[in-house]
């Protein structure tokens, strides 16, 4: 399997591309650039040839980066569908913690308050979790499996 940006095939997997529940193959690079918001232009050149894809999910993966690079003159290049389009500038939701500090995949967050759990475990106030990841519950995130209100965490 080879990155559908850049054409790396370093541990490449697969990659959902919001809200829908459609992925494009990417490589670590490529991913961990894209979750930690942190996006190398050189890395991201190969933006250049993808937004040609034939294929919505990397079309719309790619006008999303192109934005967040700044890169209007190759968004006007662009053609996508209407409902590409739509896509593209879906609202993702935003999940923050309880003093309002945007989460993203890999934080660290400390639990702020006892929560019972499934299973009839509790987790204590002050206990922290590394490398949460978003997950598709609203309102919550996935810590070691188990989902938790983003209210009741404050990232570490
Ligand atoms: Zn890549």
């Amino acid at each position: 399997m080879i990155c559908e940006l850049c054409g790396s095939d370093k541990n490449v997997t697969a990659f959902k591309v919001e809200p829908k529940d459609e992925y494009v193959n990417l490589c670590e690079d490529c991913k961990s650039q894209i979750e930690s918001g942190n996006l190398d232009e050189n890395h991201f050149q190969c933006l250049n040839d993808t937004m040609w894809s034939e294929k919505s999910a990397v079309k719309v993966l790619t006008y999303r980066l192109l934005k967040e690079l700044g890169r209007n003159d190759l968004i006007d290049m662009m053609y996508l569908e209407p409902e590409e389009e739509a896509w593209a500038n879906a609202e993702v939701e935003v999940k923050k913690d309880a003093y309002g500090n945007v989460l993203k995949n890999g934080d660290s967050v400390m639990v702020i308050k006892d929560l019972n759990v499934k299973g009839g475990n509790t987790i204590k106030r002050g206990e922290v979790f590394k490398n949460i990841r978003l997950g598709d519950t609203p309102g919550h995130i996935l810590a070691k499996n188990i989902y938790i209100k983003t209210e009741f965490v404050k990232k570490v």
